[in-house]
């Protein structure tokens, strides 16, 4: 018998390539696993049973001599806000129960050319919106290491999907760490890539200017397989490009890394220790470590929880009962807007709205829009010298991915601030567009998993996933 346990992208490959497995036998095992634990760990909203049928398509495409494409038999998790045509998506809110997609994201469609096939759609926080999954409309999502935790947020569902062995990998969203702090949650790898790289054609939007759907995956070398699967100028998304990039001419061997210098009193201490010991793995495999100090990152949350609002009013203005999902009437039109979105829409979700109004209003625009979108470029601009390559810059940036590991369930249920707060280290590289991974930091006296973070140059996810394979020692 063959052991399909924790099965990489990679190692399927492999396997399906020289016939060792069918598609078959792999759906039939992540199904049997979802069957065993998805009703404890709930990462899962739904799972797509013709998957099962793609599954025999492709053995017999196979069977027939013809030649396997690169993903048969990958089974992907799909975060619930990513359109797959004809199945549900919800963004995990009452809204948009019954909403079905009438089309593929473009990743989807990627994906689907490449050969992979759908398992399900996974839990998150309503619209993306939070930290802990524990935002959904249609329950949590509990961690599969640690029941008493959350899985982290908002691609809770997908990040639990992968560490709990339901899928070969899964796709999240990431608007201000939402990839990243679930899977560091989880003890798995996130990437963010950088803002444009993938196409956000499918995506219910959250924060336009700082959305990407990004990668969650079991190492670091299927994180970069499933990118670059992914990524790509798409005509549908006018922001998106084709990443050209130049290399440096010291390859990866010695790289220039900054340790972000922040304030260690608010930060769990097994974070400070993972850091302070990802210092010395990192001077070990020879690179060169600097302090750096990034003075404006200190407004990086204040300046996301304006501008990301703000966003969200504006994108969350189609759900008015006319065009999708659900509809509740009243006596006039305006009634309509007002019923339809005071039922479907969750606390959190209608706490944003308003404060994303109140920041464009008449009169407060100038005090804090406009005032949050100088801090941005101020952001940008010091990441910009932290890289500059004419002064010697840097290649990568270190930092936590959060300031504590898993919290328990509950714990900053009732207090939005303190749940704010556990994105004060992923929101910066979304406001710079940066692209940034979350990667496991392994020690066996930690009873829980803690992710680090590594922020790399516009478009040089491949110094990250260089960087993180070796972090990793995944070159063995
Ligand atoms: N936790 C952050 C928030 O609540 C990030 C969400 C996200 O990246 N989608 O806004």
């Amino acid at each position: 018998m063959i052991d399909l346990k924790n099965l990489t992208i990679k190692k399927t490959q492999e396997m399906i390539k020289k016939r060792e497995i069918s598609s078959k036998e792999l759906i039939s095992y992540y199904f049997d696993v979802v069957k065993n634990k998805n009703k404890n760990i709930h990462a899962y909203l739904e799972v797509f049973k013709d998957a099962f049928e793609t599954a025999k398509n492709q053995d017999k495409e196979i069977l027939s001599g013809s030649m396997a494409k690169p993903f048969f038999g990958i089974a992907l998790a799909i975060k619930d806000n990513i359109l797959i045509k004809g199945k549900r998506c919800s963004a995990s809110s009452k809204i948009l129960e019954n909403y079905k997609a009438v089309y593929d994201a473009t990743v989807i469609e990627k994906l689907k050319n490449s050969g992979a096939i759908f398992l399900g759609r996974t839990n998150m926080d309503e619209f993306a919106m939070g930290s802990s999954t524990e935002n959904s409309s249609f329950g949590i999502t509990k961690n599969p290491l640690d029941l008493k935790r959350v899985a982290g947020g908002s691609s809770g569902g997908s990040a639990a999907a992968v560490s709990m062995d339901a899928c070969a990998a899964a796709l999240g969203s990431d608007t201000g760490g939402s990839i990243r702090q679930p899977a560091g949650f989880c003890g798995v790898i996130g990437l963010k890539p950088t803002y444009g790289a993938v196409s956000r054609y499918g995506l219910i939007a959250m924060a336009s200017s700082l959305d990407q759907i990004g990668p969650i995956t079991k190492t670091v070398e299927d994180a970069e397989i499933l990118f670059n699967a992914i990524k790509g100028k798409d005509l549908l998304d006018s922001t998106s490009i084709d990443i050209k990039i130049s290399k440096r001419p010291n390859d990866f061997k010695k790289l220039k890394i900054g340790i972000f210098q922040y304030d260690r009193r608010g930060v769990n201490k097994c974070i400070n220790a993972a850091i302070d010991d990802s210092i010395k793995i990192l001077e070990n495999l020879g690179h060169e470590i600097e302090p750096v100090d990034l003075h404006t990152l200190r407004y990086s949350l204040s300046c996301y929880y304006i501008i990301m609002p703000a966003e969200v009013s504006a994108n969350l203005a189609r759900f008015d009962g006319i065009r999708y999902g659900l509809v509740s009437e009243g006596q006039n039109l305006l009634e309509d807007y007002m019923k339809t979105r005071a039922q479907g829409f969750g606390e959190e979700t209608r706490r944003r709205i308003m404060l994303g109004t109140y920041v464009l209003s008449a009169g407060y625009y100038d005090a804090y829009y406009l005032r949050a979108q100088k801090v941005r470029t101020l952001i940008k601009k010091d990441f910009q010298k932290a890289f500059d390559l004419k002064q010697d810059g840097l290649d990568a940036i270190l930092m936590p991915t959060s300031p504590t590991p898993a919290f328990k369930i509950g714990e900053k249920a009732s207090d939005p601030l303190q749940m704010y707060l556990s994105d004060i280290f992923t929101v910066s590289a979304n406001l710079a567009g940066l692209p940034a991974v979350s990667i496991p930091y392994k020690n066996k006296n930690f009873t829980l998993p803690v992710g680090i973070q590594f922020i790399a140059p516009w478009f040089r996810e491949d110094i990250l996933f260089d960087l993180g394979k070796q972090y990793n020692q995944e070159y063995e």
